[in-house]
């Protein structure tokens, strides 16, 4: 069986027919880092040590007749702004190169518990700060399907690491497109869903009122099977809820006399690429074929969405960013004279160059006489753009628009920052409502035959909706989630892992 094409079901089958064991995964997936992501750098850090070690342990509980959890012998990785205990969460910023996690993120804990096997940390752009991963201090990631194009960002390495068969699915966080853009870029399944439904704690913040976590992975089912795992309330984060669903019920309902929202504004915004909106298009097509109804809505203030998180945003970016202060946490320079002198060497270094933009913005920004005249406004601007989607919703049980206006662009293509804002023109409002937003694949382009995504948005909390939605549209194509880079079949490491400490069945792969 091949490593890479492996679903979470066929994982799931694998390890209960005893053709392969969560060791023998754990080697596939080693071996197809070692074979690829010299080419694709998605990976930041590697924790062989750690997988191998959930693998023993899910080899043994399913030895011993025990009920594994859902994600058991699924090889797994997490971008770099998510805590995990004893490995570096640098955010691929030199501020936090040399970090290292006392603790557990609840996401990151929680698939783990479900029994996931932790390969490693992935690239992003520094602090998720961008929309092309360009932005890390570690290097670029490249993407799978193109190597001279980026993967999208800031969770490049999350997307590039499923489209590129290194891991069978990834966690990253979104707070203006990170998990949806990537997603399309790289061809796989991207969700972010309502905020609230997955806990942030652990997660380093970037804008604590927009981030939300969520996962990727080949498969609407994948995806929903993951964020099984991670959902539910923390008492540790306060935003996070209660989750009565289970994300992978409705996957088989189809679509049916469901209400599908199309925005007309959308359809013809400026700047767009005629490709992203004929494959927008064929999507809205497919799902009137399967028995939606497609209906025509309106979302009257979403045009400032960018504006008010370019404000709200670097605001609390700025907010949050303050306590890599030298002192507690992050680089230190040596060298300085005063406290004073400390800060401000160890701040302008340590930080990469956007990271500096937006604490720059978001401490003018917040300043008192500046603060009536942009933040407030933009916390109106938010309800405004809120109410809309809320308005929407009484009509339809999920909106249809693009992800991103373009697919994946070459590195330095767009150099200056507010070209490279406008990447996120579908994605943002959603952050600013709260939203779900899913990233299926609908591509190839016609013009430039990369992967184009489609985005999927439902009301608050109801994102069964959307991958319900996701799922119907899925089955219309059948393209491929992998991109070509040379692939083996699973059982074939020449990496060597560490010593194997229990016996295992299995070896057919
Ligand atoms: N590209 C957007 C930004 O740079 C969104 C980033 C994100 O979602 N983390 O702010």
């Amino acid at each position: 069986m091949e490593y890479s094409a492996l679903s979470i079901v066929d994982i799931q089958a694998g390890l209960a027919a005893k053709i392969f064991s969560a060791y023998e995964l754990a080697e596939a997936a080693f071996a197809a880092i070692e074979a690829r992501d010299p080419q694709v750098h998605a990976f930041l850090e590697l924790t062989p040590e750690l997988a191998f070690a959930a693998a023993n342990r899910v080899d043994v509980a399913l030895a011993a007749g025990e009920s594994c959890g859902i994600l058991a012998g699924v090889p797994m990785a997490f971008k770099d702004n998510m805590n995990q205990m004893g490995t570096h969460t640098t955010c691929a910023s030199r501020m936090l190169e040399s970090y290292v996690s006392p603790f557990t993120a609840t996401c990151v804990a929680k698939a783990l518990e479900a029994g996931a096997l932790p390969l490693g940390k992935l690239n992003m752009d520094e602090f998720a700060f961008g929309s092309s991963t360009e932005t890390s201090a570690f290097g670029r990631t490249f993407n799978p399907w193109d190597l001279e194009r980026v993967p999208g960002g800031s969770s490049g390495g999350s997307a590039a690491a499923v489209a590129a068969g290194m891991a069978t699915v990834t966690l990253g966080s979104d707070t203006g497109g990170s998990i949806r853009q990537p997603a399309a870029f790289c061809g796989v399944v991207g969700f972010k869903p309502t905020y609230g439904v997955v806990s942030r704690y652990g997660v380093v913040a970037f804008g604590s009122s927009l981030d939300q976590v969520g996962p990727f992975g080949k498969t609407v089912a994948d995806v929903a099977a993951t964020l099984d795992a991670i959902a539910g309330r923390d008492p540790r984060d306060c935003t996070s809820q209660e989750s009565a669903t289970i994300f992978s019920a409705n996957l088989e309902q189809g679509v049916k006399g469901l209400r599908i929202g199309v925005v007309p504004a959308f359809m013809d915004a400026e700047g767009v690429d005629p490709e992203i909106i004929s494959a927008t298009k064929g999507a809205l097509a497919n799902l009137e074929q399967l028995g939606a109804q497609i209906v025509e809505v309106e979302l009257p203030n979403a045009a400032a969405a960018m504006a008010a998180y370019y404000v709200i945003g670097p605001c609390e970016a700025f907010s949050n960013l303050s306590r890599f202060d030298s002192v507690r946490y992050g680089y230190r320079e040596g060298g300085a004279r005063d406290l004073g002198e400390q800060y401000e060497q160890s701040r302008a270094h340590g930080f990469g160059p956007e990271a500096v933009r937006r604490i720059m913005l978001g401490s003018y920004l917040l300043s008192s006489g500046v603060y009536e005249t942009y933040y407030y406004p933009a916390q109106q601007v938010r309800t405004l753009i809120t109410s809309d989607y809320v308005r929407a919703f009484e009509q339809v049980d999920a909106i249809i628009t693009p992800v991103s206006p373009r697919t994946a662009f070459k590195f330095g293509e767009i150099a200056d920052p507010t070209s490279m804002y406008l990447s996120d023109m579908f994605t943002i409002s959603i952050n600013i409502a709260g939203n779900g937003g899913l990233s299926l694949p609908v591509g190839p382009g016609e013009k430039t035959g990369l992967p184009v995504g489609v985005q999927i948005i439902g009301p608050q909390f109801k994102d069964q909706n959307i991958l319900r939605v996701a799922s119907a549209l899925e089955s219309c194509y059948s393209i491929a989630r992998l991109a070509p880079l040379g692939t083996g079949p699973v059982g074939t490491s020449s990496a060597r892992p560490p010593e194997q400490t229990q016996p295992h069945e299995g070896g057919a792969l």
